[in-house]
């Protein structure tokens, strides 16, 4: 299983385009909690999700059932493929994308030092850059992610856009925050 290999993008990417966010916010692990850190360019957006693995994919360990990898997989897919925002009226599309899961056999970072057996709790980080073609007149956006997935009670969004910044707790009934310039 390569699917969540990350790329050498993954390892640029947030270094070079999420500078505030890189060391210095280690999400607490909280079922439940997520947080996902913007950057914003006009209709371009960098986006940086931290989850506990619990929240995407209802376990914290090496699949082991067919039922598991398949979970897995489909978490992998829709991460990979699904803008973690969009506006109304606008159309939204992910132009590049990696899932660290750390619950691969191949993500070495675990493997030389667990066995299957000492496993934790498990973290998924996703990157994504998303092109949109333009940015929603109202400044709304809305995630995906707490409908989608739904252990995933809270997601605690930060923002950074040339305008300002921001931050706002989203929901399963409130999937939306405002950017106001
Ligand atoms: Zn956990």
């Amino acid at each position: 299983m390569r699917l969540s290999r990350p790329s050498p993008l993954y390892y640029i990417l947030p270094l070079a385009t999420l500078p505030a966010f890189a060391a210095d916010n280690p999400a607490a692990h909280q079922h439940g909690h997520a947080t996902l850190q913007v950057v914003m360019e006009g209709p371009t957006l960098s986006v940086l999700l931290d989850s506990p693995a619990h929240n995407l994919l209802g376990f914290e360990h090496r699949p082991v059932t067919a039922d598991e990898h398949h979970q897995l997989n489909q978490a992998t897919e829709w991460l990979t493929t699904t803008p973690l925002l969009t506006g109304n009226g606008i159309v939204c599309e992910v132009q590049s994308a990696d899932v660290a899961t750390g619950l691969n056999e191949d993500d070495h970072e675990h493997s030389e030092h667990h066995s299957a057996s000492d496993l934790g709790h498990f973290d998924v980080e996703v990157t994504q850059q998303i092109s949109c073609n333009d940015q929603p007149d109202d400044g709304v956006w809305t995630s995906p992610l707490t409908e989608q997935f739904e252990h995933m009670q809270q997601l605690d969004v930060e923002w950074i856009s040339p305008q300002g910044q921001g931050a706002s707790r989203l929901t399963s009934r409130d999937r939306s925050f405002r950017v106001t310039p």
